[in-house]
Protein backbone atom coordinates (compact mmCIF):
# COMPACT_ATOMS: atom_id res chain seq x y z
CA UNK A 1 0.00 0.00 0.00
CA UNK A 2 1.71 3.47 -0.67
CA UNK A 3 1.69 6.15 1.11
CA UNK A 4 -1.21 8.83 0.36
CA UNK A 5 -0.23 12.37 -0.16
CA UNK A 6 -2.82 14.17 1.33
CA UNK A 7 -3.15 17.18 -0.71
CA UNK A 8 -3.85 14.86 -3.65
CA UNK A 9 -7.19 13.81 -1.63
CA UNK A 10 -8.72 17.19 -2.42
CA UNK A 11 -8.17 16.57 -6.59
CA UNK A 12 -11.02 13.23 -5.88
CA UNK A 13 -14.24 12.60 -6.33
CA UNK A 14 -15.81 13.43 -2.83
CA UNK A 15 -11.87 13.94 -1.92
CA UNK A 16 -11.88 10.23 -0.78
CA UNK A 17 -9.61 7.27 -1.67
CA UNK A 18 -10.50 4.29 -1.33
CA UNK A 19 -8.35 1.10 -0.87
CA UNK A 20 -8.82 -2.54 -1.68
CA UNK A 21 -6.97 -4.75 0.95
CA UNK A 22 -5.37 -8.04 0.96
CA UNK A 23 -2.30 -8.26 1.46
CA UNK A 24 -0.06 -9.00 4.44
CA UNK A 25 1.60 -6.26 6.67
CA UNK A 26 5.14 -6.31 6.90
CA UNK A 27 5.12 -6.00 10.71
CA UNK A 28 2.54 -8.27 11.90
CA UNK A 29 2.56 -11.31 11.78
CA UNK A 30 -0.52 -13.19 10.49
CA UNK A 31 -1.74 -16.42 8.98
CA UNK A 32 -4.05 -14.42 6.36
CA UNK A 33 -3.66 -11.67 4.47
CA UNK A 34 -5.20 -8.61 5.79
CA UNK A 35 -8.40 -8.64 3.61
CA UNK A 36 -11.12 -5.69 3.65
CA UNK A 37 -11.13 -1.75 2.56
CA UNK A 38 -9.60 0.99 4.10
CA UNK A 39 -11.41 4.71 3.04
CA UNK A 40 -9.37 8.10 3.72
CA UNK A 41 -11.38 11.29 2.67
CA UNK A 42 -9.99 14.82 2.98
CA UNK A 43 -12.86 16.85 5.11
CA UNK A 44 -10.68 20.11 5.48
CA UNK A 45 -9.18 20.05 9.11
CA UNK A 46 -9.14 16.51 9.30
CA UNK A 47 -9.01 13.46 7.29
CA UNK A 48 -11.36 10.52 8.18
CA UNK A 49 -10.00 6.92 7.84
CA UNK A 50 -12.65 4.18 7.98
CA UNK A 51 -11.37 0.44 7.91
CA UNK A 52 -13.31 -2.58 7.88
CA UNK A 53 -10.66 -5.65 7.54
CA UNK A 54 -9.83 -8.81 9.38
CA UNK A 55 -7.02 -11.79 9.23
CA UNK A 56 -6.15 -14.15 11.55
CA UNK A 57 -3.52 -14.42 13.90
CA UNK A 58 -1.24 -16.93 16.12
CA UNK A 59 -1.51 -16.16 19.20
CA UNK A 60 -0.15 -17.61 22.63
CA UNK A 61 -2.23 -18.40 25.38
CA UNK A 62 -1.16 -16.88 28.49
CA UNK A 63 -3.03 -19.77 30.63
CA UNK A 64 -1.58 -23.13 28.86
CA UNK A 65 1.15 -21.41 26.38
CA UNK A 66 -0.24 -23.33 23.58
CA UNK A 67 0.03 -21.43 20.14
CA UNK A 68 -3.88 -20.84 18.84
CA UNK A 69 -5.68 -19.05 15.75
CA UNK A 70 -7.60 -15.96 16.55
CA UNK A 71 -9.82 -13.72 14.28
CA UNK A 72 -8.78 -10.34 14.38
CA UNK A 73 -11.35 -7.90 13.02
CA UNK A 74 -10.73 -3.78 13.15
CA UNK A 75 -14.01 -1.77 12.01
CA UNK A 76 -12.93 1.74 12.70
CA UNK A 77 -13.60 5.39 12.07
CA UNK A 78 -10.63 7.38 13.18
CA UNK A 79 -10.12 11.12 12.62
CA UNK A 80 -6.39 12.68 12.30
CA UNK A 81 -6.15 16.15 12.57
CA UNK A 82 -4.41 18.25 9.83
CA UNK A 83 -2.06 20.69 11.64
CA UNK A 84 0.42 22.46 9.72
CA UNK A 85 2.43 22.47 13.04
CA UNK A 86 2.77 18.42 13.49
CA UNK A 87 5.69 18.10 11.26
CA UNK A 88 7.51 20.82 14.10
CA UNK A 89 9.20 19.88 16.98
CA UNK A 90 7.69 20.31 19.96
CA UNK A 91 9.50 23.15 22.41
CA UNK A 92 7.17 23.33 24.76
CA UNK A 93 8.00 21.94 28.73
CA UNK A 94 7.23 18.36 28.92
CA UNK A 95 6.04 19.14 32.41
CA UNK A 96 3.24 21.05 30.65
CA UNK A 97 -0.18 19.63 30.79
CA UNK A 98 -1.05 17.87 27.71
CA UNK A 99 -3.75 19.66 25.75
CA UNK A 100 -6.77 17.24 24.22
CA UNK A 101 -5.39 17.96 20.94
CA UNK A 102 -2.17 16.45 21.82
CA UNK A 103 -4.13 13.06 22.58
CA UNK A 104 -5.34 13.05 18.83
CA UNK A 105 -3.05 12.03 15.99
CA UNK A 106 -2.09 14.44 14.44
CA UNK A 107 -0.45 14.87 10.42
CA UNK A 108 0.88 17.96 8.40
CA UNK A 109 -1.88 18.84 5.65
CA UNK A 110 0.82 18.62 3.27
CA UNK A 111 1.99 14.97 4.44
CA UNK A 112 1.53 12.14 4.24
CA UNK A 113 -0.97 9.62 5.12
CA UNK A 114 0.24 5.98 5.45
CA UNK A 115 -2.32 3.11 5.37
CA UNK A 116 0.20 0.27 6.41
CA UNK A 117 1.46 2.01 9.47
CA UNK A 118 -2.28 3.29 10.25
CA UNK A 119 -3.83 -0.42 9.68
CA UNK A 120 -0.77 -2.27 11.42
CA UNK A 121 -1.40 0.10 14.66
CA UNK A 122 -5.38 -0.38 14.25
CA UNK A 123 -4.83 -4.25 14.21
CA UNK A 124 -2.42 -4.28 17.40
CA UNK A 125 -4.74 -2.16 19.55
CA UNK A 126 -7.77 -4.99 18.15
CA UNK A 127 -5.55 -7.98 20.02
CA UNK A 128 -6.90 -9.31 23.13
CA UNK A 129 -5.15 -7.83 26.36
CA UNK A 130 -6.19 -11.10 27.46
CA UNK A 131 -4.90 -14.02 24.97
CA UNK A 132 -6.91 -17.46 26.20
CA UNK A 133 -6.79 -20.43 23.82
CA UNK A 134 -10.44 -20.93 25.08
CA UNK A 135 -12.83 -19.08 27.88
CA UNK A 136 -12.32 -22.58 29.88
CA UNK A 137 -8.61 -23.27 29.49
CA UNK A 138 -7.52 -24.66 32.54
CA UNK A 139 -4.04 -23.80 32.23
CA UNK A 140 -0.56 -25.80 32.38
CA UNK A 141 -1.43 -29.20 33.47
CA UNK A 142 1.53 -30.29 35.93
CA UNK A 143 3.51 -33.05 33.66
CA UNK A 144 2.92 -36.60 35.60
CA UNK A 145 5.90 -36.38 38.19
CA UNK A 146 7.27 -39.57 38.77
CA UNK A 147 7.44 -40.70 42.75
CA UNK A 148 10.42 -40.04 43.90
CA UNK A 149 10.79 -43.74 44.87
CA UNK A 150 10.85 -45.15 41.12
CA UNK A 151 13.67 -42.10 40.16
CA UNK A 152 17.03 -43.57 41.04
CA UNK A 153 18.56 -40.51 40.73
CA UNK A 154 17.17 -39.07 42.91
CA UNK A 155 17.50 -41.47 45.62
CA UNK A 156 20.05 -40.79 48.62
CA UNK A 157 22.34 -44.03 48.56
CA UNK A 158 21.82 -44.23 52.15
CA UNK A 159 18.63 -44.86 52.11
CA UNK A 160 19.48 -48.55 50.31
CA UNK A 161 19.43 -50.32 53.04
CA UNK A 162 16.09 -49.02 54.50
CA UNK A 163 14.98 -49.99 51.16
CA UNK A 164 16.15 -53.04 50.51
CA UNK A 165 14.86 -54.24 54.10
CA UNK A 166 11.64 -52.77 53.00
CA UNK A 167 11.54 -55.72 50.66
CA UNK A 168 12.27 -58.25 52.96
CA UNK A 169 9.49 -57.20 55.43
CA UNK A 170 6.54 -57.51 52.80
ZN1 LIG B 1 -4.92 -22.16 26.90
Amino acid sequence: MEAIFIPHLLKLQQQQQEIPVDQFLPDLETLTPVRGTLAVKHQGSFLEVTAKVETIITLSCDRCLQQYNQRLQVDQQEMIILDAAADQPSDYPLEQELAWEDLVETLSPQGHFQPEVWLYEQLCLSLPSKQLCNQDCAGLVPANSPASSESPSIIDHRWEALELLKKQLS
